[in-house]
């Protein structure tokens, strides 16, 4: 990149900060699978989760230590012995593994959370980097709350990580609390009184609680930052993190005015986008930057008129240039395996040999039902068979009565270790009825939080995709279903998430 000299990094968050977000729980499977997109992304760091806080996060950042060699892998620790350890044990395989170490630096949350002086915290913080330094040479330090804190202690804080060898510090508004203008002033402090700043990476975290995550992001790289922290789509705690592809974008379409890139490879941002949104069961809204279904829509008349001309006229991104390709091609029941895998290669979805196979199957039963089979449609089939999840309970036939003047009632069979368990109930509507079915076959007594449905593609004859929340004993899952069928679909999503639950509870 000629003339371009300053690299921006880019630290992906989503398999940990975004993976906090209320009702998101992805498995190691779907973990990797989202692990190896980013990689083909080209992100810098994917933080791929925080070891000590489950079993599960911890098998998760061994797996993808294991299987993604090309990226920095990086995994979350609080400043102490134990978590430290666990974040080691679990990056052991990583080629380049990060230790991500961090400790609240402000007055609040020294006096509530942490119940510390400010010394205490400052030694715990120069332990905490040293140790971390035993199981690897790349330790990043984040100070919690840190644009909320007293900036001299903040400064100290940064000091004692560097003297110990921490290799990036970062700066997060935790609470998404700064606005633009102040953020950059605090960046200009840190790199004014940090000893030692110009020798280590300066990073930034922002959560958008106020909906200036982007803009904050984009202020540290104005001032000096080097990395930056965000999240596929957004997503993450509470209003969520400084969303990817906005940021990525925004340094791609305004790099000559920014002096600044990022390696990010712009052309699989849709498709990271979409495997996100699939697999997290996250919407994203349709007049969302970058990748709301709407973002690169004109409907006025007056600019359908100036596209048709000139489509610089309204148009400052190339949708192709990140990925997004609208084919009017479809395949249908006459369609071979050939076509198919072909489809599934242009749409840059890679399957593995058995997911393929169960795909295809998948495919054909549609092409039979509907007829024609479009690009979204091929993506859903291909996207819900990532999501895997071991089958305890698998859905062998069901059947709905329901009218205008009838109660509804549902009888539907479950297969339970090569048994057929029948169970039958009426409701109010034929989902209600084999949901109350489903309940009395499997004995899961779980609440139903959300219930939604939408339509992949268009028509009458559309393909219908259900997506369930269900909560036991505070955990919740996100169950899914596709069919042309929308009760079909229903029942498959509430069945995928009672196979969730009894997967999370091993
Ligand atoms: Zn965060």
């Amino acid at each position: 990149m000629e003339n371009i000299k300053n690299r921006i990094y880019i630290f992906d968050t989503t398999l940990r900060d975004g993976e906090q977000a209320p009702g998101i729980h992805l498995n190691t499977r779907e973990k990797l699978e989202i692990a190896q997109q980013l990689s083909r992304l080209n992100v810098d760091v994917i933080e791929a989760g925080f070891p000590i806080s489950s079993k599960s996060d911890f098998h998760s950042v061994k797996e993808i230590s294991a299987k993604i060699r090309d990226r920095k892998i990086a995994a979350l620790a609080r400043a102490n012995p134990k978590d430290i350890d666990a974040a080691g044990e679990a990056l052991k395989g990583a080629e380049q593994p990060v230790i991500h170490t961090f400790i609240s630096s402000s007055d609040i949350h020294l006096k509530y959370q942490l119940k510390k002086s400010k010394e205490e915290v400052l030694q715990l913080a120069g332990e905490a980097v040293k140790r971390s330094l035993k199981y690897t040479d790349l330790v990043e330090f984040s100070a919690m709350d840190a644009t909320r804190s007293d900036r001299e202690f903040l400064c100290r804080l940064f000091e004692m990580a560097i003297r110990n060898g921490a290799g990036i510090i970062n700066f997060p508004d935790t609470v998404g609390y700064a606005i633009p203008s102040e953020f950059g002033e605090m960046i200009d402090f840190i790199f004014e009184n940090t000893a030692g700043i110009e020798d280590v990476i300066l990073s930034v975290h922002c959560h958008n609680d106020l909906g200036l995550a982007v803009a904050n992001s984009l202020m540290a790289i104005e001032h000096g930052v080097k990395q930056i922290e965000c999240a596929v789509n957004g997503i993450g705690e509470r209003a969520g993190n400084a969303s990817l592809e906005e940021i990525a974008m925004i340094i791609d379409t305004r790099k000559k005015d920014l002096g600044v890139y990022t390696d990010i490879n712009i052309g699989e941002i849709t498709r990271t986008s979409s495997i996100v949104k699939s697999l997290t069961g996250y919407a994203v809204a349709p007049n969302k930057a970058i990748v709301g279904k709407n973002a690169f829509s004109h409907e006025a008349g007056i600019h359908q008129d100036g596209m048709l001309k000139d489509r610089s006229t309204y148009e400052i991104i190339k949708p192709e240039d990140i990925g997004l390709k609208s084919s009017k091609l479809v395949l249908g029941k006459h369609s071979g395996r050939h076509a198919f895998i072909e489809r599934l290669a242009d749409l840059g979805i890679r399957l593995n040999e058995n997911d393929l196979e169960k795909a295809f199957d998948r495919f054909k039963d549609l092409a039979e039902k509907k007829g024609e089979i479009n690009d979204e449609d091929v993506r859903a089939i291909a996207e819900n068979e990532m999501r895997e999840v071991p089958e305890h309970f698998v859905l062998k036939y069901y059947e709905v009565r329901s009218g205008s003047d009838i109660r509804s009632s549902s009888k539907v069979g479950i297969e339970i270790a090569g048994k057929i368990n029948e169970g039958s109930s009426e409701g109010d509507g034929p989902v209600d009825a084999s949901f109350k079915a489903i309940d009395k076959i499997t004995k899961i007594n779980a609440k139903l939080m959300e219930y939604k449905i939408e339509a992949v593609s268009g028509g009458k004859d559309a393909l219908g995709s259900v997506r369930v929340v269900i909560s036991m004993n505070g955990t919740e899952v996100m169950g899914s279903g596709i069919s042309t069928d929308i009760v079909e679909a229903s029942i498959k999503a509430y069945i995928d998430a009672m196979n969730r639950i009894i997967d999370s509870a091993d």
